[in-house]
């Protein structure tokens, strides 16, 4: 392993500590499948944009949701009438600044906010002509840039508006964004005007690169991927994608690729790993979340591991010469039923969730008991029969409650912040009938 890889290595698995900032209590709820499922509508009438629409789709499509457990359903036409709501959707206007006075790209509300809104004609509106008679060759952008560049410019301003929907704010309003990126018009006590300090959350350090960060170097130069720290942020407080399979077929050589597979509630996954690479000189390698190798393997192979973990990180790399047809590296996750969890004394900046079950039950008790830092770090527990916007029960602090719920499972989580941590509790379930 050259030099550089190990040092690729070595920031994959340690993580780099970029963050961003949100709201805390808007954040959209997952359901019992761990999974956040968001409706988008168009509000406009009539069948115009349609390539427009497609680009920001997309650009939607291979951001946010590529990235996490959220699934934005529909891109219809939203339902309803056209001066308010419709409620439950984030519904877009697509402005056509040609004619009009400026170009406008705006988001009206954010996170769930939007799901209860009825009185905002849209959750969000994004410009896709730009006003070229605003716009020179000095101008930023430049009307020569935006010419150009106009589906770049449309998705990307696409995504940082979806960033909002999503709940987070501007990187560079932060209170630790160096003073020489500061803006005097966008300033964090605007934040805690429209949202309360109590409710913001700075999370990790100051990302320059940030999609939600007007001072990226590369923000007008239409950024479509997201940041280390937008990832970081979006994977805690929306999951990271289920992602069971990685195929390394008929590779190049001087490849070196790394892929992360999960399966976010599973506790136990079973690894298999089976091709061919050139023996002894094309290497894949399975690795822990904790860094350790699990496995490195050439040649022939077909081997299958168990590990207590939702995820592994797999590594290919091939040498300079001889290549052959690859390999198939696939997790499935092992459920063992299992009807209580012990969390331990858990970490900071943690995520932890646990499915608890009974196949034969039609209702189930479930006791909580322990600790976690109160008002800051929650037990969140979900039912089966049916999930709304949330959680059946949000627990912190000393707990020792008894309670019932429908159904024969029950999803768990541990959620903590950046700070303090308490001994965790034990979450069991029994048959109540
Ligand atoms: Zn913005």
């Amino acid at each position: 392993m050259k030099f550089k890889h190990i040092f690729i290595m070595l920031t994959l698995m340690m993580g780099v500590s970029y963050g961003g900032f949100y709201v805390k209590n808007i954040i959209f709820e997952k359901d019992i499948n761990n999974q956040v499922k968001i409706p988008v509508c168009w509000k406009s009438d009539s069948m115009q944009y349609q390539k427009e629409r497609k680009w920001i789709k997309d650009a939607i499509t291979s951001s946010w949701q590529a990235n996490s457990q959220i699934i934005f359903t529909e891109w219809n036409k939203c339902k309803g009438g056209s001066v308010s709501g419709p409620m439950e959707y984030i519904s877009i206007t697509l402005h056509n600044s040609k004619n009009s006075r400026a170009p406008r790209t705006y988001t009206s509300l954010f996170g769930n906010q939007i799901l209860f809104d009825t009185a905002t004609p849209s959750s969000m509106e994004i410009e896709i002509t730009y006003n070229h008679k605003k716009l020179s060759s000095t101008s930023n952008p430049t009307l020569e840039f935006v010419n150009n560049h106009r589906q770049e410019y449309i998705k990307a301003n696409a995504i940082h508006e979806f960033g909002h929907a999503l709940g987070l704010l501007h990187e560079h309003i932060r209170k630790d964004t160096p003073n020489e990126y500061k803006n005097p018009q966008d300033t964090y006590s605007g934040a805690v005007e429209s949202f309360q300090e109590k409710n913001l959350k700075i999370f990790g350090s100051w990302d320059i690169n940030s999609v939600m960060n007007y001072s990226s170097p590369r923000f007008r130069k239409s950024q479509q991927d997201l940041s280390v720290g937008d990832l970081k942020v979006l994977h805690t407080l929306y999951g990271k994608k289920e992602d069971k399979l990685w195929l390394i077929k008929n590779y190049e050589n001087y490849r070196y690729v790394f892929h992360r597979l999960s399966i976010p509630d599973a506790t136990t996954i079973k690894i298999h790993v089976k091709g061919k690479t050139e023996k002894g000189y094309d290497f894949v390698s399975i690795f822990k979340p904790t860094g350790e190798v699990l496995y490195k393997g050439s040649g022939e192979i077909d081997k299958t591991f168990i590990i207590n973990s939702s995820s592994v990180l797999a590594s290919f790399e091939s040498d300079y010469s001889v290549t052959k047809e690859g390999v198939t590296i696939a997790i499935e996750k092992i459920v063992d039923n299992p009807r209580s969890w012990t969390t331990g004394a858990y970490q900071n900046n943690t995520y932890l969730t646990k499915t608890l079950s009974i196949p034969s039950a039609n209702t189930l008790e479930v006791k909580v008991q322990g600790e976690t830092e109160e008002g800051y770090d929650f037990i969140k527990i979900y039912g089966s029969s049916f999930v709304v916007y949330g959680p059946y029960k949000t627990l912190s602090g000393k707990i020792n409650e008894t309670f019932t719920i429908s159904g024969s499972q029950i999803r768990a989580e541990l959620i903590s912040d950046y700070s303090v941590t308490k001994k965790g509790v034990t979450i069991s379930v029994k048959k109540r009938n």
